[in-house]
């Protein structure tokens, strides 16, 4: 008889998840194991350089930011799957479960690594189908272009990174000092309102049983879920009281869930002796145009 072979999956290809998948090769057996990574879009997108893309053509950065999957798997040890998660069908079951994709698809797994990041409002709001991007892209560059007053609401990095890229390509005189003022008992009439504040985590496919009420995904310190030791969660759409970026992603929760997949798969207790995740220094990074960055 063929002995089981057991199927890791990992959902969601962004900062997190591709690190995730590029590492568990080097402990799964391929004639044991096999390793999949489901991402809606066929490639990653670098999201710190995407607000320079959408603000204008210049470097043609759409060419660059896009990066396949096709060099992730270390030994090619791995497969991908372009499609769109639309359910994650745990039941009760700590040992196996399946996925629903948006065309019918089915992928049924023994270990699930969730990693499907935020869902953002505004310029970012990147479209699921990659048929639609090039449009998106055009509509968000032609609006900015036509605009002549632009309000962003939102004045955290993402605000602050596109009114950097935006400023940097005005010629000097059309552009006065910066003013910041309250709106209370102000109307303001811009042409164009960009959506700039913060995200909401993308957890739509989850059972409601997974989630905090603000829709995070609960998990122990292990990065585990507390009622399946066989699913795994990072990245930004993790509960923890921290600012998230993808440089916690991918070098605070990403080496402990490779590490505690590994442990479990040992048939180790991961709960009780896993590696845990105790946070990590708190930095941001913003690009400040072209050439510059603050810290
Ligand atoms: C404009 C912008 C600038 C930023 N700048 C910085 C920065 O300078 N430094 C920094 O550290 N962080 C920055 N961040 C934050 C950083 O990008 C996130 O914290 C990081 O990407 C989170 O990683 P993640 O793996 O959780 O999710 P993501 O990197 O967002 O990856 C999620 C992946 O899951 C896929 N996906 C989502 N839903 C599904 C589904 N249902 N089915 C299949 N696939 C799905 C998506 O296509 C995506 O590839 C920025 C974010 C934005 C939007």
């Amino acid at each position: 008889m063929t002995p089981h072979k057991s199927t890791f999956v990992v959902v969601g290809g962004g900062a997190g998840g591709v690190v995730v998948a590029r590492s568990l090769p080097k402990t799964l057996d391929p004639t044991r194991h096999d390793l999949i990574l489901i991402n809606k879009l066929p490639y990653r997108i670098i999201l710190p350089a995407s607000l320079r893309m959408l603000v204008s053509d210049k470097g043609k950065l759409e060419e660059r930011i896009f990066v396949p999957y096709d060099k992730v798997f270390v030994d090619g040890n791995g497969t991908f799957i372009e499609g769109l998660v639309t359910q994650v069908n745990a039941g009760d079951n700590s040992n196996s479960g399946s996925l629903t994709l948006s065309d019918g698809r089915v992928i049924e797994y023994d270990v699930l690594v969730l990693a499907t990041g935020s869902k953002w409002d505004g310029p970012t709001s990147f479209p699921d189908d990659a048929s639609k991007m090039n449009a998106h892209i055009a509509a968000r560059r032609d609006e900015i272009a036509k605009a002549n007053d632009i309000l962003l609401v939102g004045g955290g990095a993402v605000g602050i990174v596109i009114l950097d890229d935006y400023v940097e390509d005005l010629p000097a005189e059309t552009f006065g000092p910066v003013q910041i003022r309250t709106v209370k008992g102000k109307a303001l009439e811009p042409d164009l309102l960009l959506r700039t504040w913060g995200a909401r985590s993308n957890t739509a496919c989850l059972p409601s049983s997974f989630l905090t009420p603000n829709g995070t995904i609960k998990v122990l310190p292990t990065l585990q879920l507390p009622s399946h030791p066989n699913i795994f969660a990072l990245g930004d759409l993790i509960e923890w009281d921290e600012q998230k970026t993808a440089a916690k992603a991918q070098l605070g929760h990403a080496p402990v869930v490779v590490k505690n997949v590994e442990l479990h798969l040992k048939g180790v207790e991961v709960s009780k002796k896993g590696k845990v995740y105790s946070g990590s220094m708190e930095i941001i990074m913003v690009s400040n145009g072209r050439v510059g960055a603050i810290i």
